[in-house]
């Protein structure tokens, strides 16, 4: 027998499946290749349940979502003074993409392009290297051992030439120090990383749970580190969308190119969908639009008096 909550997100998958606009990134041959038609949602409550419908299953990069989730490791290994004299927490109101930065070289925020590659910079490679820290930490999020899609993060550096360019800005200012093709490498291997709505869900309840994993119970963050990524995505995790997103969800969220979303309700549950098709600030169409749908039924926004 269907729990109320699966049937509940069967009606709305059902639904929303009709929505045909946008397509998928065309940044990269791999994201391109993103199904149109694939479209997964899950849910995961911090008491460890786990409600998917559709693709939840299908595994897609992680692209941006990468951003919030590489933020709690360098604030892990730095605190917050150190992070936050080289990225600011500032939204920019600017595409993902842009070149912008401060006059004295320094990133409005970690969850665009030019910030977050300044965020893996800051990650500490410790002795077992950068990528394999990535990697380890993100799957204590998730709560299983994840992979890189190798096609995905060749690609990422081919096509990379403008994330570089703000790499080579960001060195000259010294906001980035050290080996600048390094950090980059690693900033294309994050966004690399494979997942599915199931893992991101998970990852949106680790969020919504404190920073630790409701399902394995292990810690992935802080919880004044889990707190403050939380923060920066209320305020800038839909990029240019941002401030239209928590006038009319109301809920942090972090999307990505690869058409993952997770939204996180905190103390209650994480929200994850999967659908490649985005709009023009670069979020999914059915993501953004699951999203709003329960945000309005469930009366999750922020501001919603009970
Ligand atoms: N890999 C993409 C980039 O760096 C990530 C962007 C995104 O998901 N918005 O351009």
């Amino acid at each position: 027998m269907e729990s109320p909550i699966s049937q509940y997100l069967g009606t709305v998958h059902r639904e929303i499946s009709t929505l045909d606009e946008g397509q998928p990134s065309h940044s990269t041959p791999v994201l391109a290749e993103g199904d149109p038609d694939g479209f997964g949602i899950a849910i995961a409550t911090v008491d460890g349940h786990v409600y998917e419908v559709g693709d939840a299953g299908q595994e897609f990069t992680i692209q941006s979502i990468s951003k919030a989730l590489s933020y709690a490791i360098a604030l892990e290994d730095h605190g917050f003074g150190f992070v936050d004299e080289r990225i600011d927490v500032e939204p920019s109101g600017d595409a993902f993409n842009e070149i912008s930065l401060q006059t004295n070289g320094r990133p409005d925020n970690p969850l665009i392009n030019a910030g977050a590659i300044a965020t893996t910079a800051l990650i500490d490679p410790g002795r077992e290297g950068r990528a394999a820290r990535i990697l380890e930490a993100y799957g204590r999020f998730a709560g299983r051992e994840l992979h890189v899609d190798e096609a995905s993060h060749r690609q990422e550096s081919r096509y990379g030439d403008r994330n570089r360019a703000m790499g080579y800005l960001m060195k000259s200012f010294g906001i980035i120090e050290g080996d600048v093709e390094q950090a980059l490498d690693d900033y294309f291997l994050q966004c690399s990383i494979s997942v599915t709505a199931r893992d991101l869900a998970l990852v949106a309840a680790t969020l919504a749970n404190n920073g630790v994993n409701p399902v394995t119970g292990v810690r992935a963050a802080t919880p004044a580190v889990n707190a403050r990524v939380l923060s920066v995505m209320s305020t800038c995790g839909m990029y240019d969308d941002s401030g239209h997103w928590m006038t009319e969800v109301g809920i942090p969220a972090k999307s990505g190119v690869g058409g993952g979303i997770i939204a996180v309700l905190s103390g209650e549950m994480g929200l994850a969908v999967y659908s490649p098709p985005l709009d023009e600030h670069g979020s999914s169409v059915r993501g953004v639009e699951t999203c709003r749908r329960l945000a309005g039924d469930l009366q999750l926004h922020f501001a919603h008096a009970t």
